[in-house]
């Protein structure tokens, strides 16, 4: 077995989840650039860092199906052999409405990606890191949004109730774990300038809305990464359940 750690980052391969491979990498981890559709994107990503002395692979896999989660862990348990961590990054926005204009299968869908699949991925590497079923501890890190704080009323309520879902998730997570040695932590970004606002009708809407925002500016997905690698590292070692804000103020 390798002596590096390794970490899987759902959703690893384009804006947040890509400074957050990047990063880690640097940081001297081996990563499962996990993506759902475009597999460019996350074989530039491989490309990127290995160029640059790091090892990672490309792992297809929608994250919010079971199936594919279970495949995705046991592909990690060949590549790497070992799982150290894991940041629940991958997630969707859909269309500017109001919860009056949602059927359910938008709403089925948000709840599936934002919250099932995160919470089945955290099962699976809870089942290789606890010494329960014969692990040596590990990290979790779940991105929220500030949406879980401002409700997003008129604009994407459920995606918002699903972020507000991840944020229990991780306090009640964090202590049932506790004792065994994983940590599981939270970071919740403001609005940051990614392609998920054009994913979701609204490509200006990173710079629309800075002017609410205290530090007057979106912020950057490297800053968001610099927060999830300090969550994941052992300089973050007394800290479990937290959230931590990367909202520039908001
Ligand atoms: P993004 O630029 O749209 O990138 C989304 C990433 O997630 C891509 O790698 C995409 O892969 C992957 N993905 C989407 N659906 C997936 C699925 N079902 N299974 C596996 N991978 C999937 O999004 P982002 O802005 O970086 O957002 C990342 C996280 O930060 C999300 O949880 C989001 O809610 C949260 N967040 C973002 C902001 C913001 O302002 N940007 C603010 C607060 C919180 P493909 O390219 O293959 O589709």
């Amino acid at each position: 077995m390798s002596e590096r750690k390794s970490v899987l980052v759902t959703g690893g391969s384009r804006g947040i989840g890509a400074a957050i491979s990047r990063l880690a990498a640097r940081r001297g981890w081996r990563v499962a650039v996990n993506y759902h559709v475009n597999s460019q994107a996350a074989d530039e990503m491989v490309a990127e860092i290995a160029a640059a002395g790091g090892e990672a692979f490309a792992i297809q896999g929608d994250a919010s199906s079971e199936t594919d989660i279970v495949f995705m862990f046991a592909e990690i348990d060949r590549r790497f052999g070992r799982l150290d961590a894991l940041v629940n990054n991958a997630g969707v926005v859909d269309r500017k409405a109001r919860l009056d204009q949602m059927d359910a299968g938008r709403i089925e869908r948000m709840l599936r990606i934002n919250v099932l699949g995160p919470m089945l991925c955290a099962r699976e590497a809870v089942k290789r890191m606890s010494p329960v079923h014969g692990g040596h501890g590990g990290s979790i890190v779940n991105v929220s949004s500030v949406a879980a704080l401002l409700g997003s009323a008129g604009e994407y309520v459920d995606y918002a109730g699903a972020k507000g879902a991840i944020e229990s998730f991780t306090r009640g997570l964090a202590r049932e774990v506790a004792m065994e040695g994983i940590r599981v932590n939270c970071v919740r970004p403001g609005t940051i300038d990614t392609e998920i606002h054009a994913s979701g009708g609204q490509p200006d809407r990173a710079a629309r809305v800075a002017p609410l925002i205290p530090m007057q500016r979106p912020g950057t997905a490297e800053e968001v990464a610099e927060a999830v690698l300090y969550l994941l590292s052992d300089a973050a070692s007394y800290s479990t359940g937290a959230i931590l804000d990367v909202t520039g103020g908001r």
